[in-house]
């Protein structure tokens, strides 16, 4: 793989492609009978300002589509602009048309593109009553010029795709500049782009017990600028055995509050938002406007909630867990520690069965009904922070090469499982329903399903 140029999240808009429509639509650009094509994307807002989500490609074939324009270039043909202008309007979404220049590195708009712009736009804007636009690319650069309802204009400030290395595209490289000099041994890792990717950063955690207040700490060490932190709970005795940044005073204290002071300590200019809450219906807007999510609660509902975010905001997540078999005779039976990647589009935890409907049932209950049904005679299970490390460890590692783009591949989805007790170690590609309600592909009226 060339190492391509970093860029760390840009303010303003931004546009957001599934790794699987990014690929059908390098895919088709670059083949015989391609050229052009249509994107259409939801609107969403951003933690640096509006995100547009593309949800459906309309390739444009090449010939019929996509022709010889009066103008002396190749250019969409009207009744496919029609048709897809249409479509947009509909399904109330985007319309951004896209082609390929050649090159790499940067690339911009022709004059003839742009004067073919002015002269399509004002009139699609107005039949479509939504954003419409142009997305021109090149390898490792692109280029977005946007026509708002409100009647103004501006330029897409980046291109995302999230797969397993995090691909931010620009017109022209970012120049960095030079990092805090504690940050030294990594920034010889990540270089200065790196370093500013990350604390351009806006990272969720949901669940700061064992493992999520080891994310905390390595989050913050790492240099990410904000974390949004989630959890109800507070500090009891018997979590000080695996509460990183926890002592005896912290007991009967909002674990948010102690993983606050963890980040602070390491990072004292890290900025902090704090949520005394569980994932669920009224709260999984709290976590919308983050990066990435790192799920690290154990329950039914707080899966089910940060998988539909991680699908229908496209933000890549990563899960972690830790289970420790008691057998009814007390002995101890096989330790997993599980990271999974949470790639939007790739397979869900629905997909992979993952989520127990009993269990987001009785999540849905009030909670000493839901504590009554459940843990009857249900003793605490084995916790151990080492454990813990293990699969928190695995999965910020995850995170911080897809920041930087340091994975040697592009795609790899696969989740890792480590069990001690016989030192053994697999990765498990994820399966995916193409049916399935979160994650399978739109349907064919562009809305997504
Ligand atoms: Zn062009
Ligand atoms: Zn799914």
């Amino acid at each position: 793989m060339v190492r391509r140029a970093l860029n760390p999240p840009a303010h303003g808009w931004s546009l957001t492609i599934p790794a699987s429509i990014w690929q059908d639509l390098q895919d088709h650009l670059y083949s015989l009978n391609g050229g052009g094509a249509v994107l259409l994307a939801r609107q969403v807002d951003g933690p640096r300002g509006p995100r547009l989500l593309a949800t459906t490609l309309i390739p444009a074939a090449a010939g019929t589509d996509y022709v010889d324009g009066t103008f002396g270039h190749h250019a969409l043909s009207a009744s496919f602009v029609r048709d897809a202008a249409l479509r947009a309007r509909t399904a109330g979404q985007a319309y951004i048309a896209v082609h390929a220049h050649g090159g790499a590195g940067r690339v911009k708009f022709s004059d003839v593109d742009l004067a073919s712009h002015e002269r399509g736009y004002p009139a699609l804007r107005q039949i479509t009553g939504q954003v419409v636009g142009a997305l021109v690319l090149a390898e490792g650069a692109a280029a977005g010029d946007l026509w708002l309802p409100d009647g103004t204009r501006t330029q897409l400030a980046d291109v995302v795709v999230p797969s397993n290395n995090l691909l931010r595209l620009r017109p022209t490289p970012a120049t960095a500049r030079a990092s805090d000099p504690a940050a030294d041994r990594q920034v010889r890792l990540f270089g200065d782009a790196g370093q500013a990717a990350f604390s351009n950063m806006t990272v969720g955690i949901v669940g700061l017990g064992g493992a999520g207040s080891l994310i905390v700490e390595y989050l913050a060490r790492l240099g990410v600028g904000q974390l949004v932190l989630m959890d109800d709970d507070s500090v009891a005795e018997n979590n000080l055995n695996r509460l990183t940044g926890a002592s005896r005073a912290d007991v009967g204290r909002p674990k948010t509050e102690v993983a606050a002071d963890t980040a602070r300590r390491a990072n004292s200019s890290i900025a902090l938002t704090l949520h005394k809450a569980t994932l669920g219906p009224t709260t999984a807007h709290l976590i919308t406007s983050c990066d990435w999510i790192f799920l690290a609660a154990d329950t039914a509902g707080a899966r089910h909630y940060a998988n539909m975010i991680v699908e229908e905001h496209l933000i890549p997540g990563t899960q972690v867990g830790v289970k420790v078999q008691v057998l009814d005779d007390g002995t101890v039976g096989q330790i997993h520690a599980v990271t999974r990647p949470m790639v939007p589009g790739s397979g869900c935890l629905w997909c992979n069965g993952l989520i127990d409907r009993t269990d987001l049932a009785l999540d849905h209950l009030p909670q000493h009904e839901a504590r009554r049904a459940r843990y009857l005679d249900e003793v605490p299970a084995p916790s151990v922070i080492t454990l813990n490390a293990l699969a928190v460890a695995e999965a910020v590692n995850h995170f911080m090469l897809a920041v930087t783009n340091l994975h040697r591949d592009d795609v790899d989805p696969a989740s890792v499982l480590v069990r001690p007790r016989t030192r053994n170690r697999d990765l498990l590609n994820p399966r995916q329903d193409p049916r399935c309600a979160f994650c399978g592909q739109p349907d064919d009226d562009g809305v997504g399903s």
